[in-house]
């Protein structure tokens, strides 16, 4: 396995850079306190699991998970109407207080561009969605280009999105890390074109496995992986994979089953 040099780090945006997960929560905590408040009758429970239940079904992203919560109901069409606009006004409310990026994921960024670093972000993601987080987030000047699934109508683990940052960045897939918390469409996809993985394994949701070459617990081990071998040069180290998570023991809050020796 030959080193190589890297030139440009692609980075998935939702669960990697964004803690997304808490974001959908938090939000769906205050939707359902607001539309209790305005005469829903049922429990916070009850509301939050109706509303992941539509993102379960409708796909996080959907834009009429209150209406398909409130409709169950069977009620009246203006009380409805005002739960409803109550359910989305808090969660609007709560989304710009907790949009956030995990610890120290700008001045991270920021350290890899010093260096002459490409960075991209890869998002399935909407345009406008992606935008409208970034900049909650303060990353919208952080990236030299941003793919969102507008881009090529594509999510991954589809090769066109990489393929089409690989191609605007003029770099070949030895050239490029791609850091994701999704086995199955960041870690997956890239590897098949070839593109070296990272996987963010403190966002990750998603239990199914697909080997990456680098696992981060946290978002500025980024700086760690990277092997600084001259100036403004940066290579990855050979082929050194990081310890499966059994082999490490070292998650936090989770207990490791140990393998048999033998
Ligand atoms: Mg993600």
């Amino acid at each position: 396995m030959s080193d190589f040099m890297l030139k440009a780090i692609l980075f998935d945006l939702d669960n990697t850079l964004i803690d997304y997960i808490y974001f959908k929560k938090e939000t769906a905590k205050a939707a359902a306190k607001a539309m209790i408040a305005q005469g829903l009758p049922a429990s916070e429970k009850e509301i939050y699991d109706k509303i992941f239940q539509v993102y379960e079904e409708k796909g996080i992203e959907y834009q009429k998970t209150m209406y398909e919560v409130v409709k169950q109901y069977n009620l009246e069409i203006n009380l409805a109407e005002k739960i409803q606009q109550a359910g989305i006004l808090a969660y609007l409310k709560r989304k710009f207080e907790v949009l956030k990026t995990y610890p120290d994921v700008l001045p991270t960024l920021e350290k890899l561009k010093e260096k002459g670093l490409k960075l991209a972000l890869v998002s399935d993601a909407p345009r406008n969605k992606a935008w409208q987080r970034l900049i909650m987030a303060g990353l919208e000047n952080a990236f030299d280009l941003v793919i969102t699934h507008n881009d090529t109508e594509q999510f991954k683990p589809h090769p066109s999105p990489f393929q089409l940052a690989l191609k605007t960045l003029d770099i070949s897939p030895e050239e490029a890390l791609f850091v994701g918390d999704n086995p199955g469409r960041d870690i997956r996809g890239a590897k098949k074109l070839g593109i070296k993985t990272c996987l963010a394994e403190y966002g990750r949701v998603f239990p199914e496995e697909d080997k990456a070459d680098y696992v981060i617990r946290d978002f500025r081990e980024m700086l760690r992986i990277l092997d600084i071998q001259k100036e403004n040069e940066f290579h990855l180290p050979k082929f050194k994979r990081v310890p499966e998570r059994a082999e490490r023991g070292t998650h936090p809050k989770e207990k490791i089953p140990r393998k048999s020796k033998k």
